[in-house]
């Protein structure tokens, strides 16, 4: 499906394109067609900007006095308030909904958990974008791109932050209607509800995620409907922006360690390529390290990379590596199976990007367990921010890395957290009011044997003496 762009925006292609990621076939496509692969070798696609002729920041703090401009819809949303480290489209066309306006909190609780010396560790709390989840960074860029090029409809397969953001920014748009494509398997509730509520159109197949990734690029393919999932070059540019806030945050300084979850690998690709374009711009002396944490049920990065060493290589990463590993996983049926539900993901689209975002940011790979990620969750929860199960892998993976000395502890550490608590009310509450031998039950996942850190209700009769007693006898 190829649809060229209204010829205003053709003084724009001179200097913004999109060019595939294999640098031996390095095909360019302009930046007002619609593709989600190379024409010519089914490689990912980039969007690439020819700096020398955009305005670039001087500074990264000259970025500071768009914020005295925050009556203006551009520059009140925390992604586009830095269009010009995306510049893919006209001031005029960007579309908001106010995203962004996201949180780096120092959290000394957590960091004891973590093992680091007390204020070394922050949390980009992404859970506070309007439809509770980092991807509202991505999509803002991604809608744009699709009302760039005239689209009515936009589809995307999800387990299901994507589709609560893409049918939130049709909602309150009203410029596209959302068709979203859901497997029956783990979705959670809190994001369900959300495509439902927001009125997109909801297509459960009887199939898992990856079927119902196949079928929506079939579908919208045949029936000429905009893309917007990870395969999607413009979502990348719009989550670039977390890690210019994060700088931001640190009045510009650049941390040791970027930690994120793993799931199809859009966001690590994406900040590798964010820091990437800093550097050449010569807006960062330092590039932070990365470190990407796959949860154990859904681990093809942790194997890839550590097992099997694939490295980005120059640009010619050895991808059958990959493909060979995918045949494995066909043969022995293994599905992807994790509490984090948002990175239940064995095939992540943009693994050819993350390994250069790996190769970029010096960095790590690492798995942690459901019984990690759910600990780790719950003390996070503890210390003031919710967030949903797969957000905690990154702070399960900080620990890790703590205790195997990779991360020392006066390093400076940025754990994302993807998503808001309230994504999956129900881990949480299986986590906090489960009988210990019921938990695998309850959970639906394996090893999971104990929560650490359960906070329990007690249970009292309707008495007020009794009562007293209790809270004295627990606080
Ligand atoms: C999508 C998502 C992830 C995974 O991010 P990728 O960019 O696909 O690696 C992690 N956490 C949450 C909450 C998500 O919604
Ligand atoms: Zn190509």
């Amino acid at each position: 499906m190829t649809t060229t762009a209204p010829s205003r925006q053709v003084s724009l292609a001179e200097k913004v394109y999109q060019r595939c990621l294999n640098i031996d076939c390095a095909a360019t496509y302009d930046v007002g067609e619609v593709r989600t692969k190379c024409g010519a070798c089914g490689d990912l696609l980039d969007v690439v900007y020819d700096w020398s002729r955009l305005p670039v920041p001087k500074r990264l703090s000259d970025m500071e006095a768009m914020w005295a401009r925050r009556h203006e819809p551009l520059r009140f949303s925390g992604v586009w308030r830095f269009h010009e480290l995306l510049p893919f489209a006209p001031p005029e066309r960007v579309i908001t909904v106010g995203e962004g306006q996201t949180l780096l909190q120092q959290a000394d609780f957590v960091s004891r958990y973590v093992g680091l010396r007390p204020g070394q560790l922050y949390l980009q709390y992404e859970g506070m974008n309007p439809s509770g989840s980092f991807k509202d960074n991505g999509m803002c860029a991604a809608f744009t791109h699709a009302h760039m090029v005239g689209a009515k409809r936009a589809a995307c397969a999800s387990t299901g932050n994507t589709s609560a953001s893409l049918a939130m920014y049709c909602a309150v748009t009203q410029l596209m209607r959302a068709i979203i494509f859901i497997g029956s398997g783990k979705i959670s509730y809190g994001k369900l509800s959300q495509a439902l509520e927001y009125g997109a159109l909801t297509v459960q197949i009887a199939g898992d995620f990856d079927d119902a990734m196949a079928r929506v690029q079939e579908i919208s393919k045949a029936l000429g409907i905009y893309l917007v999932n990870s395969v999607n070059p413009f979502r990348l540019e719009g989550q670039k922006t977390v890690m210019f806030r994060v700088l931001e945050a640190l009045r510009w300084e650049v941390p040791d360690w970027i930690v994120v979850p793993g799931g199809n690998l859009g966001n690590s690709s994406a900040f590798g390529k964010a820091f990437l374009e800093l550097k050449e711009l010569g807006l960062i002396s330092k590039v932070p390290r990365l470190a990407v944490i796959n949860a154990a049920g859904a681990d093809t990065l942790d194997v890839l990379y550590n097992q099997r060493n694939l490295r980005w290589n120059r640009g010619r990463p050895r991808m059958e590596t990959a493909c060979w590993y995918y045949d494995e996983l066909d043969r022995s049926k293994t599905k992807a199976d994790t509490i984090a539900s948002a990175i239940e993901i064995n095939r992540p689209v943009n693994l050819k990007k993350c390994l250069r975002a790996l190769d970029v940011c010096d960095g790590v790979v690492r798995k942690v367990s459901d019984q990690e990620i759910l600990d780790a969750k719950a003390q996070v929860g503890a210390g003031g921010i919710g967030c949903e199960p797969a957000s905690a892998a990154s702070v399960a993976g900080a620990k890790l890395l703590r205790q195997q000395g990779v991360i020392g502890y006066e390093d400076r550490v940025v754990c994302i957290l993807t998503g808001h608590q309230l994504k999956d009310p129900t881990a949480t509450v299986a986590y906090h009011t489960t009988d210990q031998d019921k938990f695998e039950e309850v959970l639906g996942s394996r090893g999971v044997t104990r929560a650490s850190y359960a906070n329990r209700a007690i249970a009292v009769p309707n008495d007020v003496e009794a009562i007293i007693k209790a809270i004295q006898l627990y606080s």
